[in-house]
């Protein structure tokens, strides 16, 4: 197969004009093709008035050596590389003991599933319920404000990016082609197909819990075993090496391989693996504000008169600014046509975050606006970073009203260090609702002039953005988890044996693709650690 690169065309395109570029590159005729896929499409709107479909093609031909010898020059024309992906060790007939998995998030998925299609038939654990069960719980919590601590954003099968925008980009380097094994897995299990070739891909929430049962059902057709409503509680260990767990109604496991990949707010758990003497670091992480525009204007900004094109969707951005206090703000989990949710796991505290449909065709576009926080300013010890959490969240709380409503300030109300008291054009879309205040005691000083700093550096890049009926709202405290289990060569904890920690929870990832990539890689260091221990 042939893999053609930089193929640019205009918007409204013909199928027939990307043939067209096909045999024009390859110099060859409609016969000697025999199938044509497109790798990737991404958009070029650096020019609003002329916007562009940039293609990557994968072409077969009946005489694919004889052209990749003849454009071996040619940059753009190189051989498809092989990107399946390949199983790196087999579960033996006498399988003594189970491989035991802690979280149904996206890394706990992967590493049951890869674990699963090599024979280990592993037990997989989460605290949270059923993806259906869960549904109704966070949606009953944004109704109706009763939050169930177990059942809700953050806990339960799918895990934190369930309700979400389910955004697939990623920035981590993918020599082994992971992410196309998790993209293929994804299509499998319902995902729409352009996933595979778009240059940002997104799936959208309702479609992300049918897919998610349904590699729960490919999981347990393997041999492999998932336990809801199954929170561990405690870790056994004998001379440093793991060697079982125990639930929280009391079940014991045993097992000498575990992996952890419980996200970012299983505090209690961190809590736990800390005191057991598991070795943990603080690391920085990002806190701030969810800001909300109407997505007619981002969409204007970055499309001009394309905006609303079927063929575009809903724009998104990314934004960066250095503040002259030496801090970064910038824009973190954009929500093109989305909604702003509450993501609270802890009862009396106040989270913000993001999600979309499919469609993202909701009014407003949103996206959380943070600023870069490490270890020196919660100091002390390895589990600060939550208590410094926990404090914003609780004073979120309260400035909210006590109700689980989140604080708001209208972005021109914010800069002129005013309280807001009614609302403009755009209308905040949290749920359970807003309380407009003063957002300026929320978070620390230092925090709030770099966004007063950055908002209007934002502007400049989108115009309208510091417009001063855009909402805030907050806080935005859950960006990524303030502790890492840091881990060696072989993805076990530095001192404790047996212990895999995994995904976004200990530090090794920061979204749904780089949680189910670290998933694959840890699913593999545990069974070659299981054969190696045979
Ligand atoms: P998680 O998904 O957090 O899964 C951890 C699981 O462990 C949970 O199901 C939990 O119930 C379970 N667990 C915790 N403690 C225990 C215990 N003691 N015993 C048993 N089980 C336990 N990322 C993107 O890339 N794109 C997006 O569009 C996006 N949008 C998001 C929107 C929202 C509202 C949220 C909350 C997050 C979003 N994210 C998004 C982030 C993304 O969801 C996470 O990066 C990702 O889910 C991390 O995967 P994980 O498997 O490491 O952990």
């Amino acid at each position: 197969m042939i893999r053609i690169s930089n193929i640019k065309l205009p918007l409204d395109h013909s199928q027939e004009a990307l043939d067209e570029q096909v045999l024009s590159c390859l110099q060859i005729s409609p016969e000697q093709v025999v199938k044509t896929t497109v790798f990737r499409r991404g958009i070029d709107a650096r020019n609003k008035k002329a916007i562009f479909l940039m293609y990557t093609l994968d072409v077969e031909t009946r005489l694919d050596e004889e052209l990749l010898a003849k454009f071996d020059r040619d940059p753009n024309i190189r051989k498809t590389p092989d990107m399946a992906y390949k199983y790196v060790a087999r579960a033996s007939e006498d399988l003594k003991e189970r491989p035991v998995v802690v979280g149904f998030g996206p890394c706990g998925i992967f590493i049951g599933l890869i674990l699963a299609e090599m024979g280990y038939k592993p037990i997989i654990l989460d605290r949270g319920k059923a993806v259906r069960e869960r549904t109704k719980d966070t949606f009953g919590f944004w109704r109706k404000k009763q939050l169930n601590t177990e059942s809700n954003v953050q806990y339960g099968e799918g895990g934190a990016g369930t309700f979400s925008d389910g955004k697939l980009s990623t920035q981590i380097k993918d020599k082994k082609h992971y992410s196309r094994k998790v993209l293929n897995e994804f299509v499998d299990a319902g995902a729409p197909e352009e996933i595979l070739y778009v240059s940002k891909p997104h799936i959208g929430t309702f479609k992300l819990v049918s897919m998610v049962e349904k590699m729960r059902a490919k999981i347990i057709e393997l041999g492999g075993e998932i336990r809801f409503g199954a929170r561990v509680d405690d870790l056994h260990l004998e001379q440093g090496q793991v060697t079982g767990l125990t639930l929280a109604d009391g079940t014991q496991i045993k097992s000498r391989h575990i992996a952890f990949a419980i996200g970012h707010s299983a505090r209690d758990t961190f809590r736990m693996l800390h005191d057991k003497g598991v070795y943990i670091e603080a690391k920085p992480f990002s806190v701030g504000f969810r800001v909300e525009h109407r997505q007619s204007l981002i969409d204007k900004a970055y499309y001009g008169e394309f905006a609303g094109h079927p063929t575009l969707g809903a724009a998104d951005y990314k934004l960066v600014h250095h503040c002259s206090n030496g801090r970064s703000v910038y824009s973190f989990c954009m929500c093109p046509g989305g909604t702003v949710v509450a993501a609270t796991s802890e009862e009396n505290r106040v989270v913000t975050n993001g999600m979309s449909q499919y469609s993202r065709n909701e009014m407003n576009a949103n996206s959380a606006i943070v600023v870069g926080i490490d270890p020196s300013d919660y100091p002390g010890h390895p589990l600060a970073g939550i208590d410094f959490q926990r404090e914003l969240e609780s004073a979120a709380f309260k400035l909210g009203g006590e109700t689980y409503d989140a604080p708001a300030q209208l972005v021109g109300d914010f800069l002129q260090g005013k309280p807001s008291e009614s609302l403009g054009e755009v209308e905040p879309s949290y749920k359970p609702g807003i309380k407009l205040t003063d957002l300026s005691g929320v978070l620390p000083e230092y925090c709030i002039e770099a966004i007063r700093e950055a908002l209007p550096a934002f502007n400049r890049k989108i115009k309208g953005f510091a417009m001063d009926e855009a909402t805030l709202t907050g806080v935005e405290t859950r960006t990524s988890s303030p502790i890492c289990i840091k881990r060696d060569d072989s993805l076990q904890s530095l001192n404790t044996r047996g212990l895999f920690p995994a995904g976004e929870g200990a530090g090794y990832a920061g979204g749904i693709m780089s949680a189910a990539i670290d998933g694959i890689k840890v699913a593999e260091a545990m069974a070659l650690a299981i054969n190696e221990a045979k």
